[in-house]
């Protein structure tokens, strides 16, 4: 990086600590960047800093939203008694993508992992929880197939038995150590279908 003046080195090194971006990818993205119009740029990193300003948890499923309720705890046609439980807004989209779900959802924003010192209290549980207290008939578990996502499920379902409240899990459709937002529609939609009652 020593061949670029110190302001491009900068851009590279601030790109390069993005997830998934390598010093080969940031240096590709620094350069184009650096080509664009200025208008361009000055949009996209306005666009950045306005939704970290803006986004917010959503106050009944903590996904992240920039209104105090997301769009679909806001929609009074979609089935409120039914909650799925995902580990981040991503795997919520990727059920949201395939349109079949009607019930709401609750984002954890994480699993938990021993091995990674994460916690049941390092996660949205205890707003889970809570929010069982009001009207709930079902809270279908759709937690990823890794480990984690497995001792999640276990966790959240010995959490939820005493309540009375019905708890599922989505069945195996999704391949074991399987990502959630890397699954197919179809798979996705079996494995809703056929989830089992814990
Ligand atoms: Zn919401």
């Amino acid at each position: 990086m020593e061949y670029y003046s110190q302001q491009i080195s900068q851009l590279i090194a601030e790109l390069s600590s993005l997830p998934g971006i390598g010093s080969k990818s940031a240096q590709r993205l620094a350069f184009h960047i650096l080509h664009m119009p200025r208008g361009d740029v000055k949009r996209l990193s306005e666009t950045i800093l306005s939704a970290r300003e803006n986004v917010r948890f959503c106050k009944e499923c903590f996904t992240l939203t920039d209104q105090d309720v997301c769009p679909i705890c806001g929609d009074m046609k979609r089935d409120h008694k039914t909650i799925m439980v995902v580990e981040d807004s991503r795997d919520m989209a990727a059920f949201e993508h395939m349109k079949e779900y009607k019930g709401v959802y609750h984002v954890l924003h994480g699993a938990i992992s021993p091995m990674q010192g994460i916690g049941p209290e390092d996660i949205r549980l205890k707003e889970l929880m809570s929010r069982l207290q009001g009207d709930v008939e079902e809270v279908i578990i759709g937690t990823n197939s890794t480990l984690e996502g497995e001792t999640t499920a276990m966790y959240i379902s010995k959490l939820i038995k005493p309540t009375g409240v019905k708890v599922s899990r989505i069945a195996s459709g999704v391949p074991v150590g399987g990502d959630l937002e890397n699954t197919d529609e179809i798979t996705l939609l079996r494995a809703l279908e056929g989830r089992t009652e814990l």
